[in-house]
């Protein structure tokens, strides 16, 4: 893995509801797929630039899924860094935590049969989580990003990139908001994969019943 390089290959501007981006293409030597950096402003030689490192959802960040909170977090993260002026979006193609979409389909399924989001993945033979943050710290290196303030509520993230060198100065909170859909998704992410979320014990969990 310490072996991963990334080759920018090309970069557009993509005009959106929150200003002017770029978006660069990547390839790399780990996996096939099409990893990206959505960033505004001058990123090159920048310290403490807002950086999401976001991993692909098809349901949430296209479809609107409610299941999950990733196209809020998406959304969020892009006002964040649009406030800034000066941030990137690094967006990674591990759908569903790593195991991809037709396994986190059957994770779903797992899911509406009374098992939470973790164990969903473990019966289904993936690890709880199997994203790699390797690839995320290479393309920020290869932007020239000197030290970052990261758009997360996940500590082990922060770890995961530290780890593999990147300057953090500090973790920016992203939260969300809690529904009867996301509640069960949400708390398990807070009591089993350490997130740090401010969920209302009181509030009852629809998927409990
Ligand atoms: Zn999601």
């Amino acid at each position: 893995m310490s072996n991963l390089t990334v080759s920018r290959i090309t970069c557009a501007r993509i005009p959106t509801a929150y200003g002017n981006f770029q978006l660069c293409y990547y390839t790399n030597t780990h996996d096939n797929k099409e990893h990206l950096a959505f960033y505004m402003g001058e990123v090159s030689g920048a310290s403490d630039v807002y950086v999401r490192i976001h991993s692909e959802c098809f349901t949430g960040d296209v479809l609107g899924s409610r299941r999950c909170d990733c196209g809020e977090q998406l959304d969020l993260a892009l006002q964040r860094i649009a406030e800034q002026g000066v941030g990137v979006l690094v967006y990674l193609r591990q759908e569903g935590r790593g195991i991809g979409l037709l396994e986190k389909l059957r994770a779903y399924n797992l899911q509406d049969l009374g098992h939470d989001t973790v164990d969903a993945n473990l019966l289904l033979g993936h690890g709880a989580d199997d994203r790699n943050y390797a690839l995320a710290a290479r393309i920020l290196e290869d932007l020239g990003v000197v030290s970052i303030k990261l758009l997360t509520n996940n500590p082990l993230k922060l770890e995961a990139l530290q780890a593999e060198g990147i300057s953090v100065s500090s973790r920016i909170a992203l939260e969300s908001e809690v529904h009867a859909d996301n509640q069960h998704y949400l708390r398990t992410k807070a009591q089993r994969m350490q997130h740090l979320l401010h969920i209302d014990p009181s509030q009852r969990d629809a998927s409990e019943r």
